[in-house]
């Protein structure tokens, strides 16, 4: 897989070289604030598959098991784009709806579906935790 995508107004813009590791759906607190809807979806790749251009600001949190998640958005939009986590430095997560083409996206699991909002529905087949 080759892919692109960049946030809304195109200061920042990354090309993906590779398949995720992961692709998940979270309803935490922090994806349904920080997204301002029901949840978040990320596709997660080897950081060194990743090109970013452009700069994008960043805010640090502590995740429920205790390492540090830091999100990185567009200074200029506030388009969320990017999550790194502590615990896994080699990897980073990608919104995936910044993708120019996000056809290829299936999560593997929903999580924090306890959170879930009741008007955010979600498929039925997709494993929940
Ligand atoms: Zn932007
Ligand atoms: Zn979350």
């Amino acid at each position: 897989m080759h892919s692109s995508g960049h946030c809304h107004c195109g200061a920042v813009s990354f090309t993906v070289k590779g398949e995720p590791a992961r692709m998940a759906q979270c309803h935490c607190n922090a994806c349904r604030r920080t997204t301002g809807t029901g949840h978040n979806v990320q596709a997660f790749f080897p950081r060194d598959l990743v090109t970013i251009t452009g700069e994008t600001k960043s805010y640090e949190s502590t995740a429920d098991s205790g390492s540090t998640r830091r999100r990185h958005f567009c200074p200029t939009c506030g388009s969320r784009l990017f999550s790194d986590n502590s615990r896994n430095p080699g990897m980073i997560g990608i919104a995936v709806g910044s993708f120019d083409d996000s056809s290829w996206f299936s999560p593997q699991a929903i999580v924090y579906s306890a959170e879930r909002p009741v008007w955010d529905f979600v498929d039925p087949d997709v494993e929940m935790k």
